[in-house]
């Protein structure tokens, strides 16, 4: 299935010329032949799959389709509960953790019809930017197989990208879903903060945490938005805004539109083949008749001590709850009741979390949170006013994914500052709350995709899609789906 969109599908879904058992039959051949290698999916539901597919069919018969996403294989990232399918975080902590009840998002997508093909690995409880973090193996990007798909939402794109399914749901808290999906030439969203439900996805940092979609073109993503975006009452920080039609306003014209340039991004440590593209870009919508602004976000260069500071506080009090009695993993033996958490805790948690673990709780302790976490804090709002003020003059802004293409597995991953380096551009949108879309523009000389970021206001998702789509349409002759991947 690789190389093919859910709005194709559909329509051939509509036409009765293929059936969603066929499509999953093609997606799970993608997994037979490519998921050894590439190491994509935990979990993959052979049986439960084909059941749905069955039942998509029947309704596809009758003519009572439940939306363009019934029929449709999706992969779902391993951290979201899935009723009565064991759910990891992909680490070894929940091994054998099976949730009673489905996230919302995950319930809005299968009530939609799609077809849940399996739990996609990640690092584990999205800590990372490259999925090496993984207790159940790396994932290796379906470009090049020695290199790192991103992270944390590494399967999720590269199972997209390979074709094994058609679209998958992601977390991103700094970077997962966009990172990611820039390194495996797919496209995907980080919505607005509050604007997709965040209720089943076992929290990572609560008020950092999105919920978005992965899928192969910006239409996709629109049309998966639009199923899951929406207020939860399970989740007191979702929004209840209305939910636009984004699919209806992607043919929208851009011309007059001001999109923000910020001059400082392209001056330090940035690759000058990422640099280039992101020139290119620039003339493809000036072009459209677009206008270029400069712009200044003078504190975005704070956004990695300060989402390495806040992010960390609350993976530490998120983890608190796996202490090896209520769930997951238990020590087998232990002295007394402290010493059992102690032990639960180090056997199940890995390098990463403990890392994280013990910088979150330093900064909130007695003494450092007033220099670490209050600070943090108050720069934290200077980056959100900093946002705020462009929007003033713009409509949206361009900026990189990441500083890099794909990086080679074992590159980075015993030097964690390198590490989080990749999150350079896409954490200061989790810090204001902003929804950014990463879409491929270019391949590097080593035929590695190039990823652009679109950055827009908050809950304007639809100018964010607007402009995404824009951009593919004018671009078609050098479409980057026609390169084949090497999986
Ligand atoms: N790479 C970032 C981190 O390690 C982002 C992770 C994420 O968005 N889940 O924290």
């Amino acid at each position: 299935m690789a190389n093919r969109t859910i709005i194709e599908l559909n329509n051939k879904i509509e036409q009765k010329t293929i059936t969603p058992s066929q499509i999953l039959q093609e997606c799970s051949q993608e997994i037979d032949r490519a998921e050894d290698e590439l190491n994509a999916f935990v979990t993959v539901l052979p049986k439960e799959s084909l059941e749905a597919a069955k039942k998509s069919g029947k309704r596809a018969e009758l003519g009572k389709r439940l939306s363009k996403l019934d029929g449709i294989p999706v992969g779902i990232k391993d951290v979201f509960c899935t009723k009565g399918i064991r759910t990891t975080a992909s680490s070894k902590m929940l091994d054998d953790f099976i949730p009673i009840y489905d996230a919302t998002v995950v319930k809005k997508i299968t009530d939609a019809g799609a077809v849940m093909i399996g739990k996609n690995n990640c690092d584990a409880w999205a800590h990372g930017a490259s999925t090496e973090n993984s207790d159940y193996g790396v994932t290796k990007n379906p470009w090049d197989l020695s290199r790192v798909p991103g992270g944390s939402s590494g399967g999720s794109a590269a199972a997209v990208a390979a074709g094994e399914c058609l679209f998958s749901i992601g977390s991103d808290t700094g970077g997962s879903i966009r990172q990611p999906a820039g390194f495996c030439g797919v496209v995907g969203l980080k919505p607005t903060y509050g604007r997709v439900s965040r209720y089943g996805l076992i929290a990572m940092g609560s008020s950092l945490d999105c919920v978005g979609p992965i899928a192969m073109t910006t239409e996709d993503v629109a049309l998966i938005l639009e199923v899951i975006a929406g207020h939860d009452e399970k989740d007191a920080t979702s929004l209840n805004l209305p939910v636009p039609k984004y699919s209806d306003k992607l043919t929208k014209s851009i011309k007059g539109k001001k999109i923000g340039w910020v001059n400082e991004f392209y001056e330090t440590g940035l690759n000058d083949e990422i640099i280039k593209a992101l020139e290119a870009v620039r003339e493809v919508y000036a072009s459209l008749g677009a206008d270029f602004i400069e712009i200044k976000l003078p504190h975005a260069k704070y956004s990695i001590p300060v989402y390495y500071l806040i992010q960390p506080a609350e993976v530490s009090s998120n983890l608190g709850r796996y202490d090896g009695i209520k769930y997951g993993h238990s020590a087998a033996k232990s002295e007394n009741l402290i010493d059992h958490y102690f032990r639960s805790r180090d056997e199940g948690l890995g390098a990463e979390a403990k890392r994280r673990i013990m910088l979150g709780t330093f900064v909130l302790s007695a003494g450092y949170y007033d220099a670490y976490y209050k600070k943090a804090m108050q720069v934290r709002t200077l980056i959100k006013q900093d946002f705020e003020k462009a929007f003033e003059s713009v409509d949206i802004i361009l900026a990189p994914v990441a500083p890099t293409t794909a990086f080679k597995i074992g590159e980075k991953v015993d030097n964690p500052l390198q590490m989080y380096l990749a999150d350079v551009f896409t954490a200061m949108v989790n810090l204001s709350g902003n929804p950014a879309l990463s879409l491929p523009c270019a391949f590097d000389k080593q035929k590695l995709p190039i990823g652009m970021q679109l950055i827009g206001k908050h809950f304007e998702e639809e100018t964010v899609l607007n402009f995404g789509h824009q951009y593919e349409k004018a671009t078609e002759k050098v479409v980057w789906r026609n390169n084949k991947t090497v999986i």
